[in-house]
């Protein structure tokens, strides 16, 4: 799957929309969920063009994976839900149709704030 220009985050990532940002730097964007499912729930996404999980791991630097997985822990401490605060999170990536992704382009949730029950349902 070729990555689309005008999908809803590439459009805030151009600042074409709003959004409520949580964290910014060379590698990440992270901001809330416009439709939370739990008390906590970010997202956080790389600021290259990635579809899914798998485009990234193929297709990414090494400095743009670090750059993201370290973002993901910058997110969750700046919302105070990391390892360090006695509490943690749910990091999670949906991939592709059967992962149940509606955006395509990488995104990982992290859900917090709250014990966050079964990891399916
Ligand atoms: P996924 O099903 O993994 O692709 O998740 C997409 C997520 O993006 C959903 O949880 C949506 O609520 C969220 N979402 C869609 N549009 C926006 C937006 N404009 N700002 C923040 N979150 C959004």
């Amino acid at each position: 799957m070729s990555y689309d220009e005008n999908n809803i985050f590439a459009k805030i990532l151009r600042g074409e929309i709003p959004c409520k940002k949580i964290y910014e730097d060379d590698f990440v964007l992270s901001f809330f969920d416009i439709n939370p499912q739990k008390k906590i729930h970010a997202l956080v996404i790389p600021k290259g063009k990635y579809v899914d999980l798998d485009d990234f791991s193929v297709n990414a630097s090494s400095v743009e994976i670090v750059g993201l997985l370290k973002g993901i822990n910058k997110v969750a401490k700046k919302l105070e839900i990391s390892v360090d605060t006695g509490k943690g999170y749910r990091a999670l990536a949906n991939i592709s149709e059967h992962g149940g992704q509606e955006v395509p382009h990488l995104h990982f949730h992290l859900f917090g704030g709250e014990k966050v029950g079964k990891m399916v349902q």
